[in-house]
């Protein structure tokens, strides 16, 4: 009965580390996905999260039951407290719903299958470009999807007038799709005079703020500056949703750990809002998986633990701000024709090269080297060794 089954593509950007994983070269280099490396090329595992862990195995009163449908009570009120800042008005008027969810991407599709039911505009804006699931995991939420103006490839910056025009030209009540920080794929933030700007323009026009939170504390290295343009659209007392994810800042990918939260007019609002994101979540998977919302919640309610993640979190966004200096440096040393200081001003994991696609499969068949189509690589994926390597790629693509 399947046999008219056609193959379905694979991800581009998980089908990056497929094509890696085939490649039996001993250069060979993966910059496609953005997970956390060390200088030594291997995944982290954070002291704070082997703590915690050993601290939950020790507890016998911790054990395996289900959660309920909205999660880990603490995970939830701390989870708000980290990205709404603990004095939030919004959380001591107890007007925040949040609800623990299946990483970023399972926050944004429970999100977004709210809205399918409950928004009276179930269209949603996206900066061109973004994270590539952001399409296909609203359109499967049954919203419909359009695009604003973000980056601008002359400049490598942000196109600060076509976002604003775009916005302007939204009806009243649109989703408005927000990365709070390091944007993907490009790592171009708007500064915060732009964002005050945009926060006037989307509350003068109705619009609704999503904001997508992969990264807090992962830009700047530190979570209070990072969740800055989140806590302004907070601070003026508008409606917004936020979907947090775990899974870069302290490096639990696997563990599919993430929270969303309705930022609501009246704590009765916010009430009636969580009853609703319980019908979203219970048909899909009935409850979130207990383990990693349990690590969070250790390390969150403990100051000792909490102190040292900080620092763990410094480390890996010190590194990575390194890996930027390291690879603009090289580029100087081997003279490659072009502006490269782009990489040395983005923000976050990510350098949007500016490569194009010949250029991305020509490193990748004489390099060996691994990133998506569009030129995006992950800094975190480079060490000090590697560098030279991506330089000279880099090099040979330009002047090739
Ligand atoms: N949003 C953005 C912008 C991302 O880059 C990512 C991770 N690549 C996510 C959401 C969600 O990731 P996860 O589901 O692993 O938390």
């Amino acid at each position: 009965v399947f046999a008219h089954v056609a193959q379905a593509q694979d991800d581009p950007i998980l089908g990056v580390t497929v094509a890696y994983n085939k490649d039996p070269s001993p250069v060979k280099l993966n910059l496609g996905v953005g997970a956390y490396r060390t200088e030594e090329g291997k995944p982290l595992v954070l002291n704070a999260v082997r703590k915690a862990e050993q601290q939950l195995v020790a507890d016998r009163s911790h054990v395996k039951e289900y959660l309920p449908i909205s999660g880990l009570a603490d995970f939830n009120k701390l989870s708000a407290e980290l990205m709404f800042g603990a004095d939030s008005p919004a959380i001591l008027e107890n007007r925040i719903s949040t609800v623990q969810c299946l990483s970023g991407t399972g926050s944004l599709r429970v999100g977004g299958e709210f809205l399918a039911s409950h928004h009276h505009q179930p269209t949603i804006y996206f900066p061109t470009p973004t994270w590539g699931n952001h399409h296909k995991i609203f359109t499967r939420a049954g919203l419909s999807v359009k695009a604003y103006r973000y980056y601008d490839p002359t400049t490598r910056g942000l196109n600060f007038h076509g976002l604003m025009e775009d916005l302007g030209s939204a009806p009243p009540g649109a989703v408005v799709l927000l990365h709070a920080c390091a944007h993907n794929p490009t790592g171009v933030d708007p500064t915060l005079q732009q964002w005050e700007q945009i926060r006037k323009l989307i509350r003068s026009n109705g619009l609704l703020p999503f904001f997508d939170s992969a990264y807090q504390g992962f830009a700047s290295g530190s979570l209070d500056a990072d969740a800055k343009p989140v806590r302004m659209f907070v601070a003026d007392g508008g409606e917004l949703l936020a979907a947090q994810s775990y899974a870069k800042n302290l490096g639990l990918y696997g563990e599919r750990v993430g929270a969303l939260s309705v930022v609501c007019g009246s704590s009765d609002v916010a009430r009636r809002v969580e009853s609703q994101l319980r019908v979203v979540i219970r048909p899909l998977y009935s409850s979130p998986p207990i383990h990693g919302a349990s690590i969070v919640a250790t390390i969150l309610k403990d100051r000792d633990l909490f102190h040292e993640w900080t620092l763990e979190l410094k480390e890996m966004a010190d590194r990575v701000i390194s890996m930027r200096h390291q690879l603009f440096d090289a580029l100087q040393k081997t003279g490659t024709p072009g502006d490269w200081s782009h990489i040395i001003e983005q923000i976050g994991m990510f350098t949007f090269t500016g490569l194009n696609k010949a250029q991305v499969e020509f490193m990748n068949k004489e390099y060996h080297i691994y990133m998506t189509p569009d030129g995006r690589i992950s800094m975190a994926g480079l060490s000090t060794r590697t560098v030279p390597h991506l330089a000279n790629a880099i090099h040979a693509a330009v002047t090739g």
